[in-house]
């Protein structure tokens, strides 16, 4: 089984520590959320296998972590300024803002029939006469127009008016943005990686951090949020590769990944990106669903993005370079010091690099991995009590240490010894804060793998109890094999 919805897993995180809403003591913030003690645990390990799945088990993929804030002409020049924008319309009625194209999206999904309704308005194809508000079910639509979702900030101590501008260049003091993407900064770094690394194509750059967006409509919990964190990673190829080939090859190792982390492949499933709805410097990309709605009633709309694969060509590193031309003779790009194309020594040949980009959201992943370990068991009290079967190596406690008798010196000095024990090789907690049963209960809600009991027994035969989570099974093991013990039961 998993989360029926959405909201089973709001509260859930909630309740026990994985994620809260921001700013709660003011009312809190549109869609921004605070990771709790679990939550951020949770996070790290997703990176954590992320990173050792990507960069370590592979022989080549450098990491690096670049600025959040880049030069403003990393933007101009990538297209972002120019083209990152989001259509939106304004209800005149109820005053509600919406994405033009996710109405439309839904509309068309909810009118098969139809077929495509393109009430043309250059923009985009928005079905004004027709689609209903979501707010007030009225049909009363400003045209929609484009809304770049880039977060500006300011450089320096300089007031906004005090922009220094000089033929398109912005100098410190400023406008700036947070980037939108981490991709940039991988690109702008590539011949950086690929000299001092002494890298041959093919190879690629990951890179994991925040980015920001200023969105339209964010919701459905971090799903969608204004600052959130990815894992992008940039492989750099021959420009006479297979890339159509390629994009398959990274869709099936993601497939892997998740599902070896606990994703059920029925959850997960791929959506081609039609052509006309490619984004500007894509030749080809195939997103990743997940069934984030297993609620609604049509299959088509239990569906959202957990990640894209997107081939990107020599868009990027050509856009970046000094010397790429217009057809008419002059430079594309007058304010490059640099050109980003590379030389193959052993063809003799100087190229543009093209890439292969997987792009997957932490926030996504995180909340597909709560979704999908997400389980209900009825006990012998016929009581309901739900286990969250995280793997392992994602779950933000390992074994939880407990004394079956806190009023108990020895067996509390016993367990304390124990979680002190285990500590360096695996998170560990003591928890004596209830009875066994409720701290059995407790460790199962948050996806604790396994529970360490220690009991009177265990001062004479130098035993504990261990219980599995998934089974509630329970067995007997030597102190001195404990961690051996569940070392090799975490790797299974
Ligand atoms: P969407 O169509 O859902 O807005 P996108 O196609 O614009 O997403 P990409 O630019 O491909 O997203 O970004 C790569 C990944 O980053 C997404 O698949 C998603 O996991 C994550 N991501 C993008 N925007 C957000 C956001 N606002 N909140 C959380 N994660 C996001």
């Amino acid at each position: 089984m998993s989360a029926p919805n959405i909201e089973t897993i709001v509260s859930l995180a909630k309740r026990r520590g994985f994620v809260f809403p921001s700013s709660e003591i003011y009312g809190g913030l549109g869609s921004a959320w605070d990771y709790g003690p679990l939550g951020v645990e949770l996070c790290n390990n997703v990176k954590r296998a992320w990173w050792r799945w990507m960069v370590y088990e592979r022989d080549d993929i450098e990491g690096i972590d670049s600025s959040i804030i880049l030069n403003p002409l990393v933007w101009k020049y990538s297209g972002h300024e120019a083209t990152f924008n989001d259509p939106l319309v304004d209800c005149k009625e109820c005053k509600g803002r919406f994405r033009a194209d996710k109405l439309q999206e839904e509309y068309e999904q909810n009118h098969p029939a139809e077929g495509l309704v393109i009430y043309g308005t250059g923009i985009v194809s928005f079905a004004k006469g027709v689609i209903k508000c979501p707010n007030c079910g009225k049909i009363n639509w400003t045209d929609p127009r484009l809304f770049n979702m880039m977060f500006k900030t300011q450089l320096g101590a300089t007031a906004a008016e005090e922009d220094v501008k000089d033929e398109g260049r912005v100098y410190l003091g400023g406008a700036a943005y947070l980037r939108p993407e981490t991709a940039q900064g991988i690109f702008i770094n590539f011949l950086n990686v690929q000299q001092s690394m002494r890298r041959k194509i093919p190879f690629g750059v990951a890179q994991v951090g925040k980015s920001f967006r200023n969105e339209i409509t964010p919701g459905n919990f971090i799903l969608r949020t204004r600052e959130f964190e990815q894992m992008e990673m940039e492989y750099f190829v021959r420009p006479d590769a297979e890339h159509f080939k390629l994009v398959d090859y990274w869709v099936e190792q993601y497939l892997g990944w998740y599902t070896s982390l606990g994703l059920s492949r029925n959850n997960v499933d791929l959506y081609e990106v039609p052509e006309d709805k490619l984004a500007h410097y894509s030749r080809r990309t195939v997103d990743v669903m997940y069934r984030y709605f297993p609620e609604r009633d049509e299959e088509a709309r239990q569906w959202e993005e957990l990640m894209g694969i997107a081939y990107r060509t020599d868009f990027d590193l050509k856009s970046h370079s000094n010397k790429p031309s217009h057809d008419d003779g002059t430079r594309a790009n007058t304010d490059a010091t640099e050109d980003l194309s590379y030389f193959d020594e052993a063809a003799k040949e100087r190229f543009y690099p093209h890439v292969i980009e997987p792009a997957a959201g932490v926030n996504r992943s995180v909340l597909a991995f709560l979704m999908d370990a997400y389980s209900e068991r009825t006990n012998d009290k016929g009581e309901t009590r739900v286990i969250l079967k995280l793997h392992p190596d994602l779950a933000p406690i390992k074994v939880a240490v407990l004394p079956l008798a806190k009023n108990k010196p020895e067996i509390v000095g016993m367990a304390k010894a124990i979680k002190r024990a285990l500590q360096p090789v695996m998170r560990a907690v003591y928890d004596d804060t209830g009875g066994i049963g409720k701290l059995y209960a407790r460790q199962d809600e948050i996806g604790t793998p396994f529970c360490v009991t220690v009991d009177h027994q265990s001062l004479e035969d130098v035993s504990v109890t261990v219980r599995d989570r998934d089974t509630w099974e329970q067995e007997r093991v030597k102190v001195a094999d404990l961690q051996q013990h569940l070392q090799t039961r975490l790797l299974k």
